[in-house]
């Protein structure tokens, strides 16, 4: 079979590779829609992890083609969403509640990083039963691959950001990550929503899912900018889902005692972050700063996939390019390194 992704560190191609044979407790799939995600940009030119031959994808809605003799919940030609995240359910770290973390440091993140992933005309689900979920009824496949990744981590960034009614959360970055955040904290929600980012295509759909202010960080200092429209008042709430390491200290000079800095950017360069020990109340502030790999398998993608079948949630306005067919992987890879101003996703339709 063959597959898309990295050869090198800084070098893509097309891989040939044997068809992956599965375990009694896995499933072997096929994609049916891919979308090509800044992480695995990151995997392949910003990575310091010499990976070789691995081909990329996480992001998927997917076919069973076979399952092994102890998968009970599905069958071939079940149509089902794949979780970014993928870990083993049995390890110590998942029993404490950290399945992304099963086996080791962000080891639940199989694909694009040591497992062969959804660019492959077949690829291994371990665990089928606790890492697959149905592709809701009329959820098209286009929209449901939105529930992969984007969907889960830009909540995530949410839900550790523990936002309730009536919150003032500032969004640092709305890349399709930080949309979803945007999201995330107006359902959980928050009252008014700053979101800053440049590009004018974020900022429309920004809107849509229920930013208040938007904030250009060209235009000037971003502190500055939602401090002047808070009238001085702080933040209760900050995500971070984009920009520099310089965000955390915005974060920190923005966030009220006691309150909550989330991040859910992949923090691909750089060494240190740097938190200024007066924003931090001397040290004494109760800010917390906390950060997270998104959930995934099945009951995470189970109940975010309910948000979409029952209209609580239109990720469509995200999707702004589409391809069709599996020799457009590279196309839409490439996109998404390149990153035009007109782009927040784009999906291949295999
Ligand atoms: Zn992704």
């Amino acid at each position: 079979m063959k597959g898309f992704g990295m050869i090198e560190l800084n070098k893509v191609g097309w891989l040939e590779k044997p068809v992956p044979t599965i375990t009694a407790m896995d499933a072997l799939v096929k994609p049916l829609a891919v979308s090509p995600c800044t992480s695995d940009v990151h995997t392949v030119w910003e990575s310091s992890v010499p990976r070789k031959n691995l081909i990329l994808g996480h992001e998927a809605i997917v076919e069973v083609v076979e399952v092994g003799a102890l998968v009970k919940d599905f069958k071939p030609g079940d149509k089902c969403i794949l979780p970014a995240i993928t870990p083993y359910w049995e390890k110590v770290e998942s029993q404490m509640g950290y399945h992304q973390h099963s086996g080791g440091m962000l080891m639940g993140c199989q694909y694009s990083n040591f497992r062969d992933g959804a660019f492959g005309e077949f690829f291994q689900v371990i665990q089928a039963d606790g890492n697959l979920a149905l592709l809701p009824e009329g959820v098209s496949l286009e929209d449901g691959v939105m529930v992969s990744d984007m969907v889960p981590t830009g909540f995530h960034g949410a839900d550790n950001a523990e936002i309730s009614y009536g919150e003032t959360v500032a969004v640092i970055g709305i890349g399709p990550v930080g949309l979803m955040a945007v999201a995330g904290a107006n359902l959980r929600g928050a009252a008014r929503i700053f979101a800053v980012g440049s590009r004018e295509i974020c900022q429309k759909v920004s809107k849509l899912y229920g930013a208040t202010d938007l904030i250009n960080y060209k235009n000037g200092d971003v502190v500055g900018q939602i401090k002047d429209a808070t009238h001085g008042k702080p933040v209760d709430k900050v995500i971070i889902a984009g920009g520099t390491l310089e965000a955390f200290e915005w974060a920190m000079k923005l966030v009220r005692p006691a309150g909550i800095i989330s991040n859910v950017n992949y923090l691909a360069t750089g060494e240190y972050i740097k938190i200024n020990r007066v924003d931090w109340g001397l040290g004494m502030g109760h800010i917390k700063l906390t950060g997270g790999l998104m959930p995934g398998g099945r009951k995470n993608m189970e109940y975010l996939a309910n948000l979409l079948a029952y209209k609580k949630l239109d990720v469509n306005p995200l999707i702004t390019h589409r391809f069709q067919g599996f020799d457009k992987i590279p196309d839409a890879l490439m996109l998404m390194k390149d990153k035009p101003r007109d782009l927040i996703k784009p999906v291949v339709i295999i």
